[in-house]
C-alpha cells in the first residue's frame, strides 16, 4: 500500500506550526473544517497578487487568465467526482447552498401536495432545514430513516418508507456528528425502482476517499471545498445534466442569463444558468489546488493513514475511564463522538484547549441524531490527513485530565 508520509504533509500546512496556550497545537476537528495547505493559501495571494479581474466578460487578459484558471477548476472538480461533464458541476457557496439549491429549484417545479421525501436521523440541519422548507410550500411530507444502536442506518425501515409517493431521497454519504459511511449505492439504487430521485451530502467522504457520482448513479452530490483542505465559500453541487436542463434557475442575475429585455430573459447554458452574480472567484481557483493537492497524496494512501488513527483511537480511547463511544458501525471515517459519565461536552472542549487539543463539543448541527441517541451532544475528534498517532495520545492524555478532575 502506498504510505502516507504525515511529517512531510504537517510541513505543507502552515498553521500547524502555531501553538496553543503555550502547547504544540493538536487540531481535531477537521469535519468542521480542515487546514490549508500552503499551495491552497498560494493560489488566493497569486490571484489577488498577479492576474486578479472578474471572470466571464473581460476581452483583456487578466479577465481571461483569472476565467481560465477559475474554469480548469471546473474540470479538475469534474474528474474529482466521477462527472460525465463538467456542465454538470455547479459552484456553489458550499454544501448548504447546493441542497438548498436543489430543494428550491427542483423542489418548487416538481413536488407537488402528498409527495414524500426520506431524509435519515443523522442528517447535518443543512440536509434537512431546506427539504422542511419546500415541503411546506408544497405540502409534502418528510419521512426519515431510523438510525439502529450501532449508529449505522435502519435499511429495513428505508424499504418500508419508499413508495410511489417517494420523490426525494436525501441522505449524508458520511455522517458528520459520528462518522458512520452510509451503503448510499444501494440507498440510491432501492430509490431509482421507485422512480425516486437522490441527493447525497458528500461534506464528509469528498476529503476522505473516492467518489464516483456516475458509479453510485447520484442525481445529485453536493460538498464543501472547505472540509477537503479547500478554501470556506465554495463548493459544489453535482446534478445529472437532462434534471438540470428541466430545472427553471434558482437565483436570478447576471452571468446566468443569455438574453435579457425588460420583457423577457433567456438563460445560459449550464453550469452558468443557476451561478448569478460574480462568483467567489479566488475561492473556485483555490478550490483546484485543494484538489490537486488531495490527488497528488492519492486517496489510497490517504484512506490507509486514517484508517490507521481512527482503528487506534477507537481502541484506546475505548480504555477511558467512563467514556462511551456514540456510533460504532464497521463502515466509518475519522470521526470519532463520545460522551464521558460525570463531565459535559463543554467542559471537557474546555479542558482539552486549554492544553492545545481542539475538538467540537456539542450538536455538531444534528440534533435529530442527539435525540435518538438521549444525549444532549459529544465530544468529537476527527482526523485529517496531517494527524498522526501522537495525536490521539495527547488526546487521550487530556482526556486523563477530565478524569481527574470529574471523576
Ligand atoms: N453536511 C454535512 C454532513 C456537514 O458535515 C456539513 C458541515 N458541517 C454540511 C452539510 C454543511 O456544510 P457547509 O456549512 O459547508 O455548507
Amino acid at each position: 500500500l502506498p504510505k502516507l508520509d504525515v511529517a512531510a504533509i504537517r510541513a505543507d500546512f502552515p498553521i500547524l506550526q502555531e501553538t496553543v496556550h503555550g502547547k504544540p497545537l493538536v487540531f481535531l476537528d477537521s469535519a468542521a473544517s480542515a487546514q490549508k495547505p500552503e499551495c491552497v493559501i498560494k493560489a488566493e495571494v497569486d490571484l489577488y497578487h498577479h492576474y486578479y479581474a472578474n471572470i466571464h466578460r473581460g476581452v483583456y487578459k487578466f479577465s481571461q487568465d483569472a476565467t481560465e484558471a477559475y474554469e480548469n477548476t471546473r474540470e479538475t472538480v469534474r474528474a474529482f467526482i466521477g462527472a460525465r461533464s463538467t456542465r454538470e458541476c455547479l459552484f456553489v457557496r458550499g454544501a448548504t447552498e447546493g441542497i438548498n439549491l436543489v430543494a428550491q429549484a427542483w423542489g418548487r417545479a416538481f413536488l407537488k401536495e402528498g409527495d414524500e421525501i426520506i431524509l435519515s436521523e443523522m442528517e447535518h440541519h443543512s440536509n434537512i432545514v431546506p427539504w422542511q422548507m419546500v415541503a411546506e410550500e408544497k405540502g409534502a411530507t418528510i419521512k426519515a430513516i431510523p438510525v439502529l444502536d450501532d449508529g449505522s442506518l435502519d435499511m429495513e425501515a428505508y424499504k418500508s418508507l419508499l413508495s410511489d409517493r417517494t420523490k426525494m431521497v436525501a441522505v449524508a454519504h458520511v455522517s458528520n456528528s459520528i462518522g458512520t459511511i452510509n451503503p448510499v449505492k444501494d440507498i440510491i439504487k432501492m430509490a431509482h425502482d421507485v422512480g425516486a430521485l437522490t441527493l447525497i451530502d458528500g461534506c464528509q467522504a469528498a476529503p476522505h476517499f473516492q467518489i464516483d457520482v456516475r458509479d453510485l448513479d447520484a442525481d445529485f452530490y453536493a460538498f464543501s471545498a472547505h472540509k477537503a483542505y479547500g478554501p470556506t465559500g465554495i463548493g459544489v453541487i453535482y446534478g445529472k445534466e437532462d434534471l438540470l436542463d428541466k430545472m427553471p434557475p434558482w437565483q436570478g442575475g447576471g452571468d446566468m442569463i443569455s438574453t435579457v429585455s425588460i420583457e423577457k430573459t433567456t438563460y445560459n447554458d449550464l453550469p452558468h444558468k443557476f451561478e448569478a452574480g460574480t462568483p467567489n472567484i479566488a475561492g473556485g481557483i483555490a478550490m483546484g489546488a485543494a484538489i490537486s493537492y488531495i490527488n497528488s497524496v492519492g486517496f489510497d494512501a490517504i484512506e490507509a493513514h486514517e484508517k490507521a488513527i481512527t482503528d487506534y483511537a477507537m481502541a484506546v480511547l475505548g480504555r477511558v475511564n467512563s467514556l462511551r463511544l456514540i456510533g460504532t458501525a464497521k463502515d466509518r471515517c475519522s470521526v470519532i463522538s463520545f460522551v464521558m459519565d460525570h463531565a459535559h461536552p463543554h467542559d471537557i472542549g474546555t479542558i482539552l484547549d486549554r492544553q492545545g487539543i481542539a475538538v467540537r463539543a456539542g450538536h455538531h448541527c444534528a440534533q435529530p441524531m442527539m435525540d435518538r441517541f438521549d444525549i444532549p451532544g459529544t465530544v468529537r475528534a476527527s482526523f485529517g490527513i496531517y494527524n498522526s498517532t501522537d495525536d490521539v495520545d495527547r488526546l487521550v492524555e487530556g482526556l486523563q485530565k477530565v478524569v481527574d478532575i470529574f471523576g
